[in-house]
């Protein structure tokens, strides 16, 4: 069996981690991470939301109900998109596209109906209640994080990777707000190696000529 796909979890915002199931966003060919409806589940366990016996109690389900499975990773990729539309246009200092506001407060107003508010460690917020399917439960989670990312402080430092093809989004928790990249192991060490090949290319050209006014 393939192992699954290892999610980066580095955003900072359980909402921009899963905007980030998307790879080489800026790049002409974004690569789609979450492919099935078992890339979803193992998304939800690898961000804690689910323990390895629900992903494998959703897998087995899955089997059972293939077209309505279908229709709920297709829902997740529409959430996963507002966000991803949403929080980019922020990031870019600008102000969101309605439509995908509007599509984001629905899925908001539905998490926070389904949800009672609770105090942990002192911090007041929404939680789904109990008895609702594994899925409905990650996803509504999802949207409450984005609910809690627009009306904090953090929205004002979310930003995206400087990776050339990348557009990982992320909040920027620096001290000097000095971040750069979604993970340094993998854009930072992919635009230092970039360098290097431009540098060695360079070398290897030998000095250019001199031009002739
Ligand atoms: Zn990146």
């Amino acid at each position: 069996m393939v192992s699954p796909w290892q999610f980066h979890i580095t955003a900072g915002a359980l909402c921009l981690d899963f905007a980030n199931t998307v790879s080489w966003r800026r790049s002409g060919s974004p690569i789609e991470r979450l492919q099935t409806y078992a890339d979803l589940a193992s998304w939800g366990r690898q961000v804690g939301l689910m323990s390895q016996p629900e992903e494998r109690r959703l897998n087995r389900e899955a089997a059972a109900h293939q077209r309505r499975l279908l229709r709920t990773l297709a829902t997740a990729r529409s959430l996963r998109e507002a966000i991803f539309a949403v929080f980019a246009r922020i990031s870019e200092g600008g102000v969101p596209p309605n439509r995908d506001l509007r599509a984001l407060e629905a899925w908001i107003r539905t998490a926070v109906e389904h949800s009672k508010m609770v105090v942990r460690s002192g911090r007041y917020r929404w939680e789904p209640v109990a008895g609702a399917s594994r899925m409905d439960d990650m996803l509504w989670r999802v949207a409450l994080s984005a609910d809690e990312l627009l009306s904090s402080g953090a929205v004002r430092r979310i930003g995206q990777c400087s990776g050339r093809d990348c557009r990982w989004l992320w909040v920027d928790r620096t001290r000097n707000h000095s971040r750069r990249w979604c993970d340094m192991a993998v854009c930072g060490n992919r635009a230092k190696a970039h360098r290097h090949y431009r540098r060695r290319q360079a070398i290897e050209a030998g000095p250019s000529e001199p031009s002739i006014a």
